[in-house]
């Protein structure tokens, strides 16, 4: 694999959020760790006039917030540019070109460039083939695209846009984003399964009774009504972050760990999500809105009455959901997901459950062995918890539940890196593993697309769960009807061993 991190990196939309939240921050760790070296370049382009100095000086500063004061910042902004820019006029690109070629030649970066395009959507494809057109993409080295979510709104727009981008970028030098997909314990499900002789024999139907995963945030829509309106919890968290962690617990071990073998494997998987149409989507999802709530003691609005949001908005900001993956391997075991805002705590987990022992040696009238739990905490823990039976300590032949702990941040007494900071080293190292590949997106497309079409035809009668709460009542009788319940997320706290 390329270990070329000799780049110029291009930030489109250098002064919004996500660039001060998690670019600069990310850019600044992989810098205080070593991983960039002195050859590199960082040019940010959006619309506002900006002098070289002010745009370094908003780099310190939002370093300076996320990870609080730093020796080396001084050195670390003198490799940042800043161009003012309108991304629909060419002679914009004709003098960025120019500025692009001067940094080359002056850090002899080899012609490598990343365009990252941390802006609004709609502007994808034009500066995609602006890039192209005005020759920002004619270089010697490397170039690669990195692109933010929403790809698309549904299948139709998001292969519009796959094929503007395409006609400037190849697939292999689009990285498509998704940030779960740098967070460190989704990255440790391939090797809890695939090095573990004691979780592959079993991950399968034949002693995993069903898999449970909940992405639950606290915060509401925040400023960002006018996006969500014509997104929702559909789009904007289950055709992307949840579908790929379904895709990465039941794809088939890889030949090998290479992007095309592990992205093939998970494709199949999504070849082979059962298609939920129709009125058939009333059995398999469930979409809440929350009304007015009490939060960490504080009472918070309806989603009708946040910003920039309609009064009789029929959004979804919660989704859950049984998925079922039509396989050797998977057929009969329930998938189920749920995702929301405003619910009673932060926090993503899967839970998988295994089929309960055949006979019950331990049985008492009142109290049933509790079946085994694997559970996987991403965040804001990180670690896994096996849930066994075991003798109660003295007494009787009495099992109770024990737990098997093991968390990054007891084992490294560290956080681990932020899901950005990996990603953009991946993208320097040319590694597109996590990254999404176009198949993906198309196939998570198609199946989510179903299911907002039947949604769109009526109205919900929202809103359905109140803030604070673990969404509508419906999303805990989609398992009670097949004999399940949502395990409570307050249960399952990894602990934490210092
Ligand atoms: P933002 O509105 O804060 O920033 C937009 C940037 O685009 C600004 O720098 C602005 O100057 C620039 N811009 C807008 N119109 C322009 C034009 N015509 N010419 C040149 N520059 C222009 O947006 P954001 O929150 O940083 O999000 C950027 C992208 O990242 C979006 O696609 C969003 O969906 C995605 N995203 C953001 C987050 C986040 O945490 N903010 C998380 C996930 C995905």
């Amino acid at each position: 694999m390329e270990q070329n991190m000799t780049s110029l990196i291009m930030i489109f939309g250098a002064t919004g959020d996500l660039a001060k939240r998690k670019l600069f921050p990310s850019l600044y760790r992989l810098f205080e760790r070593g991983k960039l070296s002195d050859q590199f370049a960082v040019v940010g382009v959006a619309r506002r006039p900006l002098s070289n100095d002010e745009f370094q000086q908003s780099v310190k500063d939002s370093v300076i917030s996320s990870l609080g004061e730093k020796n080396s910042l001084d050195q670390f902004v003198s490799h940042f540019y800043y161009q003012s820019h309108d991304v629909t006029d060419s002679n914009s690109y004709v003098a960025l070109k120019k500025l692009a070629d001067e940094i080359d030649a002056y850090y002899q970066l080899k012609g490598n460039r990343i365009f990252y395009l941390a802006m609004a959507p709609e502007f994808f494809g034009t500066i995609a083939l602006h890039l192209q057109s005005d020759g920002l993409t004619d270089v010697t080295g490397y170039k690669r695209l990195v692109i933010e979510k929403p790809f698309g709104h549904d299948l139709e727009s998001a292969k519009k846009l796959n094929q503007q981008i395409r006609t400037a970028f190849s697939e292999e030098e689009i990285y498509r984003i998704d940030h779960y997909l740098g967070k460190e314990m989704v990255r440790n499900i391939e090797v809890i399964r695939f090095a573990n002789a004691i979780f592959e024999p079993l991950w399968n139907n034949r002693y995993i009774s069903n898999i449970q995963i909940t992405s639950s945030e606290i915060l509401g829509v925040e400023e960002r009504g006018r996006y969500y309106e014509s997104s929702g919890a559909l789009r904007d968290m289950l055709q992307n972050h949840m579908l790929q962690i379904v895709a990465l617990l039941a794809m088939e071990p890889p030949i090998n760990l290479t992007t095309d073998e592990i992205r093939s494997e998970k494709v199949r998987v999504f070849r082979s999500l059962r298609t939920i149409k129709g009125e058939k989507v009333n059995d398999y999802f469930v979409r809440g809105q929350y009304g007015p709530g009490t939060i960490e003691d504080q009472q918070v609005p309806k989603y009708r009455d946040e910003p920039m949001v309609d009064k009789e908005s029929n959004t979804e900001t919660f989704v859950a959901g049984k998925v079922m993956i039509d396989n050797f391997r998977w057929a009969g075991v329930p998938f189920y997901i749920r995702t929301g805002k405003r619910m009673e705590k932060k926090t993503t987990k899967i839970v998988i459950q295994f089929k309960d022992i055949p006979m019950n040696l331990y049985y008492q009238p009142e109290k049933m062995l509790n079946p085994n739990l694997l559970v996987i905490h991403i965040q804001p823990e990180e670690g896994i918890t096996l849930h066994l039976n075991a003798k109660q300590a003295g007494g009787h032949l009495n099992a109770q539940e024990v737990k098997l702990s093991f968390s990054n941040t007891g084992t490294y007494t560290m956080n681990t890196p932020e899901g950005y900071e990996k990603l953009l080293y991946d993208c320097m190292r040319g590694d597109a593993t996590n990254f999404t590949h176009w198949d993906e997106v198309a196939y998570s497309w198609a199946f989510v697309d179903k299911i907002s079409e039947m949604w769109e035809k009526t109205k919900a009668d929202f809103p359905n769960y109140s803030a604070g709460t673990m969404g509508p009542e419906a999303a805990d009788q989609l398992l009670e009807k097949d004999g399940f319940f949502w395990w409570p997320v307050t249960d399952l706290e990894v602990d934490v061993c210092k």
